[in-house]
């Protein structure tokens, strides 16, 4: 479809027609979770009245039937992350899952005085399995260092990587701040120094189109639920020799290729990495979802969230009491703030009270929050569903809150 109407889009989604607290449901919170619309809720609801059985294993037509299924799901995310093979995309828990299988597994491959450079506004799933495998191997992390405006210093990053620079992993897009990383530049840098990149998807999709190829990623992480999907089901995006050099994450069922008591031989990517009954309907549900993203044009997509962005941003600047962190130039529709003397939590309650669902505290980014000295912000996040309206909506809650808390 070209162009992009808003009022068809909320049609989609179910969620967004109910009330709270007998008001109409604002949904500022896409960062934490997107919604989901009726067509992956549908993917489900059939999957376990008509489709349910194992995959990957049964000769009867239902097993037959799911596996294909699931291995649909694999090919359209293939498609539409533009990668290689359908064998690289390997299905995750999520993005914490993702992250924790290339520490685990490509951490096997670090040695002792390696080096690993994350930046200074990870979430925590992008910095504690780094610290483990740090302390586990001997290596060094490295932390790429961020201005006020919340955007990464380049100059620091360039000056970091060396021989000893075994892997980066840095956020595409910031969940505290709404920063969009340059990380095609920043991937073509690591390698030049023979050092692989992983890019943390998990805020991507939601907001922009991703082209594993063009990036040039060694890895490529995101969740489904924020990208219209399930929960308990992500995605884990590998260059195929980088993938093939790992050793299995875990063992179990479907990883492997023959067992006996005296040796056991792995299985081929994916099967690899994805030991155990997966969450089948989860991976087949997010195909739904991206089958569903694909119906958009996402040039107008962004043009619209860039202008809901714009619009929120001058209304909140309007109210004197706000203050806001994260003023990158190339943003996503994520604004993190601050409302003078007030704590974040008083005044994401009051609006939780007038039906506005906002997100209040460190976001999975205490460094963050520690790097402006402050206990958290109040998040609105904005999903390309959100309107000017809702803005609005928000815009006079916070006057309502700010003048009951002075
Ligand atoms: N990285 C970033 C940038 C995120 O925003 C999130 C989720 N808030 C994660 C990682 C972790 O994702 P999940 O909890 O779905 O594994």
């Amino acid at each position: 479809q070209k162009g992009f109407n808003v009022e068809e889009v909320r049609k989609d989604f179910p969620i967004l027609h109910t009330k709270v607290y007998d008001r109409n449901l604002i949904y500022l919170d896409n960062g934490a979770t997107a919604q989901k619309p009726q067509v992956v809720i549908d993917a489900i609801d059939t999957f376990y009245a008509k489709e349910n059985a194992n995959i990957h294993r049964g000769v009867h037509f239902l097993s037959q039937h799911s596996t294909g299924l699931y291995e649909e799901a694999r090919n359209t995310i293939q498609r539409y992350i533009n990668a290689e093979n359908s064998y690289q995309v390997l299905f995750t828990k999520g993005t914490t899952d993702s992250i924790n299988l290339v520490a685990f597994s490509f951490g096997e491959l670090v040695k002792e005085g390696d080096e690993i450079i994350i930046s200074a506004m990870e979430h925590h799933s992008n910095i504690v399995p780094w610290q483990m495998l740090c302390e586990r191997k001997g290596a060094v992390l490295k932390v790429i260092p961020m201005s006020t405006k919340g955007e990464l210093d380049l100059d620091a990053y360039q000056n970091m990587l060396n021989e000893k620079t075994k892997l980066v992993s840095v956020t595409h897009i910031s969940n505290a701040l709404g920063t969009v990383n340059p990380v095609k530049e920043m991937i073509a840098q690591a390698h030049a120094v023979g050092a692989k990149f992983l890019v943390d998807g998990a805020q991507s999709m939601q907001h922009t189109t991703v082209d594993v190829q063009d990036l040039d990623c060694d890895f490529f992480a995101f969740s489904g639920h924020k990208v219209f999907g399930p929960t308990g089901v992500g995605v884990l995006y590998g260059k195929e020799d980088v993938l093939n050099a790992m050793p299995p994450y875990q063992g179990g069922g479907d990883m492997i290729k023959t067992v006996t008591f005296e040796k056991t031989t792995y299985n081929e990517l994916p099967h690899k990495f994805e030991a155990g009954t997966p969450n089948i309907v989860g991976g087949i549900a997010l195909g739904t979802a991206f089958e569903y993203l694909s119906t958009f044009d996402f040039e107008a997509v962004e043009a619209y969230e860039k202008e809901l962005l714009d619009y929120a941003t001058a209304e909140l600047k309007k109210i004197p009491e706000i203050e806001f962190y994260g003023e990158a130039e190339n943003k996503v529709s994520v604004i993190s703030f601050l409302v003078k003397g007030q704590h974040p939590y008083d005044v994401g309650s009051l609006l939780d009270k007038l039906g506005i669902a906002v997100r209040t505290g460190h976001h999975c980014a205490q460094p963050v929050m520690d790097f402006y000295s402050i206990p958290g912000t109040i998040r609105a996040s904005f999903a390309f569903y959100n309107t000017k309206e809702e803005v609005d909506i928000l815009i006079t809650g916070l006057k309502r809150v700010i003048t009951m808390l002075s």
